[in-house]
């Protein structure tokens, strides 16, 4: 396991990327903060969300802001519609710009093995998933909040690259980006009974009774242990271990604005091949 991302400040934009990832040659990673963009309060400043109240002016020239800063041309971004899903999406050249679309579709997961096209997902406390294909040169990324982590969606996504690229999973490097951690996702019953639900016994390493009915919850935790069950080694995963409720001076967090807030992406762009 490798632990933490890289941070940047590139033009002013504050984002992360992947090392692990970088130093391959073969992608760009780029996870958003809050930090960069030209949005005002209470979405200042790097908003990525069209749904949050924001201008859209202020939203198209973040993502061109953020694109610039990081390598890639925000404004063919591939984002859907979230829906605490498990359903994968196979961009393809012609699904670039849908994140810009008036009524996009509905994914939480999208892979692809098209260069210089940026696939992203959004979050602001849910888990961030990173998927690469070292040997067939594709790539994937996942958006997995409760629902998504009770539904494996980073699993699902792993499933759809074995699928549609031959991928072999000791072939995949992974990450995990910024979330909320154990410290502060605070839930009902709800919650651990949907994991134990989907993993078992293996749940409650990651559940922990609070009292009154309450429980805190490790989701980056959950999803980590779908990685390794998809057969991805240790060995190829970062782990981010920031929470984005407890540094909410620098990520956008649901759960500490109580839902008055931008949204960041989770992006991955696959270069060229023999251009690295
Ligand atoms: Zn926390």
């Amino acid at each position: 396991m490798r632990y933490g991302f890289k941070m940047n400040k590139i033009n002013g934009v504050t984002f992360l990327s992947v090392p692990s990832f970088d130093e391959t040659g073969l992608c760009r990673t780029c996870f958003s903060t809050r930090l960069g963009g030209v949005s005002k309060e209470p979405l200042a400043s790097m908003n990525l969300g069209f749904g949050r109240g924001d201008k859209k002016e202020n939203v198209l020239e973040n993502y061109r802001l953020l694109g610039k800063a990081a390598g890639f041309d925000g404004l063919k971004t591939v984002a859907f519609s979230q829906v605490h899903g498990s359903d994968v999406f196979l961009a393809t050249e012609k699904d670039s710009g849908e994140a810009f679309l008036p009524k996009k579709r509905e994914f939480d997961a999208i892979i692809t093995s098209v260069p210089n096209l940026p696939i992203a997902t959004y979050h602001a406390d849910c888990t961030p998933i990173f998927l690469l294909d070292t040997k067939n040169h594709a790539i994937g990324v996942a958006h997995a909040g409760w629902k998504g982590t009770a539904l494996k969606t980073p699993g699902a996504a792993i499933a759809e690259m074995i699928k549609n690229f031959s991928t072999e999973p000791e072939n995949i490097l992974a990450a995990i980006g910024p979330a909320i951690g154990k410290c502060c996702f605070e839930t009902h019953s709800d919650v651990p009974d949907a994991m134990l639900s989907t993993y078992g016994a293996d749940a409650k390493d990651y559940i922990t009774a609070k009292g009154g009915g309450k429980f805190f919850v490790d989701l980056p935790g959950l999803n980590l242990q779908t990685l390794l069950n998809a057969g991805i080694p240790e060995d190829n995963i970062t782990v981010s271990e920031e929470c984005t409720c407890c540094k909410s001076d620098l990520y956008w967090s649901h759960r500490k604005t109580g839902g008055i807030r931008g949204t960041m992406a989770a992006v991955i762009v696959l270069n060229e091949r023999g251009n690295m």
